[in-house]
């Protein structure tokens, strides 16, 4: 039986494995010298003063809501497909969630739909959450300009986008944003097993992100309500969590780091390939890519004509043990949102677009080519009787 594929997996080599065995030969395996070093390099890769390490990207999603002042009574508006923690980090502030309606050739929030939104709406939000879908960057620089006027935090969740760029800029620079958040789940660019980060060019945002990832308590004598030379002294001065990444995460973090560059290259030659061999036809398109920017290509998205013939290959790859996903549901159709918000769906026809059309093909640096053939060849033989009605 031919090995399953499946949509991402990690890359793991004997540099990831040295570098977290020597974390466990160490004194320290959380809180040591490694968490900070991590921060530091990817801070510099992507060219931001501030990077806070976090649990998961799930964590950081709702340190950059609670730092930005998030809370109840609030509005945070999200794109509407993406993973459920967009919107759920909104949630945890106590919230109101709305959706915005999504672009289905891009996958992206929506310029024209989140300009209508803002033109009507009474009340506006406290903040914005865009998803760089699959790692293709959104328009920031015209999100940014609908925002300004309206004092409207903008948070990227950038959970699939280290390694993108976005006007020959890397993707979490934070030139048009408040904050950018970064995960390391093992199907993302590069993987600390479970990990985040949140880039930020504020200062004292940075300050306020630490501290809430560590139970609100603040180590430095400048900040303290009621100062006390005593060696042991610290202070908790608002409600945090313990949303840290260990050491033995961090290091994980740095070597894999060191590898984006091929990881990278790896995704991109897969796209490439995957248009070579499937952009022939009517019946199917890859994902659009923003202008003047570079995809990490965390996704390879393509979309179908229709559901039937979605449905086909899905079925015809899973025959073969090749198993694909679809990125996302659209998040008011979670039974949790629907209860909430009681939303018609025919208020989001391009998310409804992309939740009829979009597929996510495996994509991850140790796909192989013979691996990848697999998959095109079976696309092609699913395809072939319907391009012979089509004709
Ligand atoms: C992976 C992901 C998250 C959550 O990241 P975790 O590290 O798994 O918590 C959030 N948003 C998007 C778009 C993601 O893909």
């Amino acid at each position: 039986m031919a090995k399953a594929i499946y949509y991402g997996k990690q890359t793991i080599d004997q540099r990831d494995v040295d570098a977290v065995c020597e974390v466990l030969h160490s004194n320290l395996l959380t809180q040591g010298p490694y968490v900070g070093r991590f921060e530091h390099d990817l801070a510099a890769y992507v060219d931001a003063p501030y990077a806070v390490a976090c649990s998961n990207g799930t964590a950081g999603l709702h340190l950059a809501c609670m730092s930005l002042g998030v809370t109840q009574g609030d509005e945070v508006w999200v794109s509407a497909i993406s993973f459920v923690a967009s919107a759920n980090c909104a949630r945890y502030c106590g919230a109101t969630v709305r959706f915005v309606d999504i672009d289905p050739t891009t996958g992206n929030i929506s310029i024209e739909a989140l300009e209508q939104m803002l033109a009507h709406t009474e009340y506006f939000p406290k903040a914005l959450i865009v998803v760089h879908m699959g790692g293709n960057s959104c328009d920031m620089q015209a999100i940014a300009q609908l925002c300004q006027s309206h004092s409207i935090a903008i948070i990227e969740d950038a959970c699939h986008a280290l390694g993108s760029t976005y006007h020959n800029e890397p993707v979490g620079n934070c030139r048009y944003s408040d904050c950018c958040v970064f995960s390391f789940h093992p199907v993302k660019t590069i993987t600390t097993a479970e990990g985040g980060m949140v880039t930020c060019q504020d200062p004292k945002l940075a300050k306020q992100l630490r501290q809430l990832a560590s139970h609100g308590i603040s180590k430095d004598s400048d900040d303290w309500s009621y100062p006390d030379p005593a060696p042991w002294y610290y202070e908790q001065q608002t409600l945090g969590y313990n949303y840290r990444l260990s050491d033995l995460q961090a290091a994980l973090g740095i070597a894999q780091l060191h590898k984006i560059d091929d990881f990278l290259q790896k995704r991109r030659a897969i796209i490439v390939r995957y248009r070579q061999a499937l952009l022939d036809n009517e019946l199917v398109n890859m994902q659009q890519i923003t202008v003047d920017s570079s995809s990490a290509y965390h996704l390879a998205l393509i979309q179908c004509t229709n559901q039937k013939i979605r449905q086909k290959i899905y079925q015809a790859l899973a025959h073969n043990h090749i198993f694909c996903q679809l990125h996302y549901i659209p998040i008011y159709r979670q039974p949790y949102y629907r209860e909430l918000n009681s939303t018609e769906f025919n208020e989001y026809p391009g998310a409804e677009a992309h939740y009829q059309q979009a597929l996510s093909l495996p994509i991850y640096p140790t796909l192989s080519i013979d691996e990848q053939d697999r998959i095109i060849t079976v696309i092609k033989q699913t395809l072939c009787p319907y391009l012979q009605i089509a004709n």
